[in-house]
């Protein structure tokens, strides 16, 4: 819009965060063609439907209503002959799935008892850094946002999906006692959440009672409440955490950025915190992350994002993470450093517990020797 050419202005979405910003209206438009154009390759809805005549889908914050012959924005469910279909149910689902050798790199790994073996003593969830040990990662099909950077973008294809059951993942669960969690992701759980608290509440059920397993979830958070709430339950009571990607505080940019409305995430994140944070607040049963995309989500908007955390806990643990080129954005950097360094400092004027992940792509291997090289200490 204002003629910007800068290697931080993706040529897919076609404005700048300043644009974004100081002309909403029209950025809005630009952005949503872009996301229209990408989604179609992948014959997904440019939009949720809203079809006046059409049929509720409440699985997620979309809440598409979707008309004869429509297919919701996840691209999981669609009406025929005025009947809501669905490629899943609290039974059978769309992912794949595969052991990920302990340490992970897990986005709360650098607190999670799996990856430290450290602190939490008042807890019997701990037993050292479990190496020899496995998270069982379940990469669900199909999501409830577009993110333009989409760091998994093959779960769009969900012709490719293998089918999964319930009983297929517990069997695996229990006859390989070297699995210490799973982490449903994806996509992104909120859109298959029936059956991954399903699948949760018969593994917990059957397993001996001297095993740990910890449940967790990897997700952008815009759930429906109710289904929310008892995967924070069953996080809560396994040991497990539950992962929100607050993709950015201001809506406008969130919907730029994803195609959708991410208020959701907000409500549902402080109704877990009351929930059940409050109750085992040595082992966080939540954590946030942020990916600082080059040029859009800056310090104003992890600044934001960490006074949301702080007001509810100040331990509440965030991690930011570098992007890597990916999907509709691949013309884009990795994060340049000074974005990295103002976004952490954001943050810790809010947060004591932050982390940067991916360092790696900016050349550290640890949080120490990327603190001590910009007086970060
Ligand atoms: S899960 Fe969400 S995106 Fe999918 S059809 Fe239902 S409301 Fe729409
Ligand atoms: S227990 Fe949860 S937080 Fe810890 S490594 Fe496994 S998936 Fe990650
Ligand atoms: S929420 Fe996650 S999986 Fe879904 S589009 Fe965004 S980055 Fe991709
Ligand atoms: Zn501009």
């Amino acid at each position: 819009m204002c003629g910007l050419e800068s290697a931080l202005v993706s040529s897919h979405l076609g404005v700048c965060l300043n644009c974004i910003r100081e002309n909403p209206r029209e950025a809005l438009e630009i952005a949503l063609k872009a996301h229209k154009s990408s989604r179609a390759y992948y014959g997904l809805p440019p939009e949720p439907p809203r079809n006046p005549a059409g049929i509720k889908c409440n699985l997620c914050a979309n809440e598409c209503s979707i008309g004869e012959g429509e297919t919701g924005f996840c691209g999981l469910r669609w009406v025929k002959d005025g009947r809501l279909e669905s490629y899943v149910s609290s039974e059978t689902s769309l992912l794949h799935y595969y052991l990920d050798p302990h340490v992970t790199n897990c986005c709360s790994a650098w607190f999670c008892p799996a990856g430290t073996g450290a602190g939490y003593p008042d807890y019997a969830y701990v037993r050292g850094p479990e190496y020899g040990y496995y998270n069982l990662a379940l990469f669900f099909y199909g999501c409830n946002f577009d993110c333009l950077f989409c760091q998994n973008y093959s779960h769009k294809r969900i012709e490719n999906a293998p089918v999964v059951t319930v009983r297929q993942l517990v069997d695996e669960t229990l006859t390989n006692p070297r699995i210490s969690c799973w982490c449903f992701f994806g996509g992104s759980p909120e859109p298959q959440l029936p059956f991954a608290v399903r699948a949760s509440e018969e593994v917990l059920k059957e397993l001996k009672s001297n095993r740990i397993l910890r449940i967790c979830f990897e997700w952008n958070g815009c759930g429906n409440k109710t289904l929310v709430k008892k995967a924070g339950e069953l996080s809560f009571r396994s040991g497990g955490n539950i992962k929100f990607d607050l993709k950015a505080h201001s809506d406008l940019l969130n919907i730029v950025l994803t195609g959708v409305s991410n208020r959701r995430a907000y409500e549902n994140f402080e109704m877990l915190f009351h929930e059940f944070y409050t109750e085992r607040p040595g082992l966080p049963v939540l954590t946030a992350t942020t990916l600082l995309v080059p040029g859009y989500v800056d310090s104003q908007e992890v600044e934001g994002i960490a006074k949301f955390l702080a007001d509810l806990d100040p331990e509440i643990p965030y991690s930011l993470l570098i992007f890597h080129p990916d999907y509709m954005m691949r013309d884009l950097p990795i994060t340049p450093v000074s974005q990295v360094v103002e976004c952490y400092k954001a943050a810790r004027r809010h947060l004591k517990n932050v982390n940067v992940g991916n360092l790696h792509l900016i050349g550290f291997s640890s949080m120490n020797g990327f603190r001590e090289a910009y007086g970060l200490l």
